[in-house]
């Protein structure tokens, strides 16, 4: 493919022309593809099928994202710790980096590093201490691959988000740091997601805002609230799963039709009946649009249909728009002159 110069401006010239799309969810992607084992989410597949990886990657680009997003989530010492993998560290993270800033630079998307809730977080120093070194030994592998900016994501303490977002400005990057609120719509310090936000605002993060465990019905009542209380750009990244106000997480979701002895819980490996359609994620695209939400995405469970749902709602057409539903054309369902009339007529018995 050919390769196009990094994009001018970087993540703040991009989002002066307009919204962002950055696909996430690699992890419940792979592992439904059969390359990522469900449980300990260790992406151990970024050595073993890089290819697979790579064609995610491009998959997501095809479909509208902006965005490249290294695969080293879950990808920090603890994970590999649990299980029993640390040596895999550094050359996973450095694998992950380079095949995401080959795609990011084969197609000029942004190339953004990643990282995460360490799971070890706690307020002693000690603690702090172990955390912030786990943060920078990820975030130099990033800044040594020349990420244009790093995520911080998927965090509930606000303390080990704004400790990340640290570490990435220590580093010279620029940070976007999006926090998961659960079924209590607030950190785990207790405080809501404005005011979290704002704090991450005031710590120098260039975009703030939610991503992950909570659908689009549920995320979208906390992002104006945000959106009022920064000045910086505003990300939202629900999980593509139909949450409501009585099970506000995926996590939370429980199956009308369970499996008798089997799967109580359906996150995270039976969520599919709760899939949102390509039509729910074009409408909560519109609708974060409109509260100014400027940084769209979507995070487990996300496939690259739902990505170009996102891009063909703000406007765009990236090259996956060129197959696009259009139904004119169906035997049954159809319009267009030429097609069987005595089909269309049975459409309403199918
Ligand atoms: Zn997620």
């Amino acid at each position: 493919m050919p390769t196009s110069p990094p994009p001018s401006g970087g993540l703040r010239g991009r989002l002066a022309s307009g919204p962002v799309i950055c696909a996430e969810g690699y992890l419940f992607e792979l592992e439904r593809r059969g390359f990522l084992q469900a449980g300990a989410f260790v992406p151990e597949v970024v050595l073993e099928h890089p290819d697979v990886v790579r064609g995610l990657h491009r998959e997501f680009v095809h479909a509208g994202s902006d965005v490249v997003e290294a695969f080293t989530y879950y990808a920090h010492r603890e994970k590999l710790r649990v299980i029993g993998q640390e040596q895999l560290l550094e050359p996973l993270n450095r694998r992950a980096l380079e095949i995401a800033g080959e795609v990011a630079r084969e197609s000029g998307t942004l190339f953004a590093g990643d990282i995460c809730n360490t799971n070890v977080w706690g307020e002693d120093a000690e603690s702090r201490r172990r955390v912030r070194a786990m943060f920078d030994e990820q975030v130099g592998w990033a800044a040594e691959a020349g990420v244009d900016f790093v995520i911080g994501e998927t965090f509930q303490w606000v303390e080990e988000a704004l400790l990340a977002c640290e570490a990435i400005r220590d580093a010279g990057l620029e940070a976007v740091m999006t926090i998961s609120i659960h079924q209590d719509p607030r950190t785990r310090e207790g405080l809501t997601p404005a005011e979290a936000c704002r704090r991450l605002a005031d710590a120098g993060a260039i975009v703030v805002g939610l991503n992950c465990s909570r659908g689009p019905q549920t995320m979208l009542p906390l992002l104006a609230d945000i959106r009022a209380a920064v000045d910086v750009s505003v990300a939202a990244l629900p999980v593509p799963y139909r949450t409501h106000v009585h099970e506000p997480t995926m996590q939370s979701l429980r199956d009308p039709q369970p499996l008798d002895g089997y799967l109580d819980r359906p996150f995270p490996t039976a969520l599919d009946p709760f899939t949102c359609s390509r039509y729910d994620v074009a409408a909560f695209t519109r609708e974060a649009a409109a509260l100014g939400v400027d940084y769209l995405g979507l995070c487990c469970g996300a496939a690259p249909h739902h990505i170009r749902a996102m891009a063909e709602a703000l406007g765009s057409t990236p090259p996956s728009s060129r197959y696009s539903a259009d139904m004119t054309k169906h035997a049954y369902f159809g319009s267009e002159p030429g097609l069987q009339e005595d089909n269309l007529a049975f459409s309403a018995r199918l």
